[in-house]
């Protein structure tokens, strides 16, 4: 969440524009970093789930930017500061030298905590912009809520169905001494 102490904040609709110009910042910096989570992964589904993330994540920004401008006012220009944090993990998981189904498994956990960073975010001004009586914004701000709460359940299955099927966890539980040895630094 970004600091905005600096800012006038004496109604709900002041609060709401400052969590939309929040977003808007955790967007747009997730437009940047979602290729290189893309080109990090190994899996071909994960590659394709973080491209078409990105496709998604691009019309997020494009939503926060209508209800903003909608509302005569500007985008902010605030970093997110958490977004910031969740992306530098997400970097530290994209340097990992090993197994390549672990790394994805290790790029999974990383994306998924953002999804649900961002669930939590829209959650708050879908409910503010229901009070506020903004049907439209509330409406766009749901269709984003629901595509956040997807992309979750689908980094999910491709961890239960693909990775953990495929194998990660068996290669640890039997002792595949192969595997085990390239683990080993
Ligand atoms: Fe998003
Ligand atoms: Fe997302």
């Amino acid at each position: 969440m970004a600091q905005q102490n600096t800012e006038h904040m004496s109604t709900l609709r002041d609060l709401y524009i400052e969590q939309l110009r929040d977003l808007y910042d955790a967007e747009t910096q997730l437009t940047k970093a979602l290729p290189k989570m893309a080109a990090a992964a190994s899996s071909p589904d994960l590659k394709k789930g973080f491209t078409q993330h990105l496709e998604q994540t691009q019309n997020h920004v494009q939503r926060l930017q209508q209800i903003l401008t909608g509302m005569g006012v500007g985008l902010g220009g605030k970093p997110c500061e958490a977004m910031k944090g969740l992306i530098k993990e997400g970097d530290e998981v994209m340097k990992i030298k090993g197994d390549a189904d672990v790394k994805d498994a290790a790029l999974i956990a990383a994306a998924q905590r953002v999804e649900h960073y961002e669930m939590a975010g829209y959650g708050v001004v879908r409910t503010f912009a229901q009070h506020l009586g903004q049907s439209e914004a509330k409406k766009l701000l749901q269709s984003t809520l629901d595509e956040e709460g997807e992309t979750d359940k689908k980094l999910t299955s491709l961890a239960e169905g693909g990775l953990f099927k495929s194998g990660i966890n068996d290669k640890a539980m039997n002792g595949d001494d192969s595997n085990a040895s390239s683990k080993k630094k």
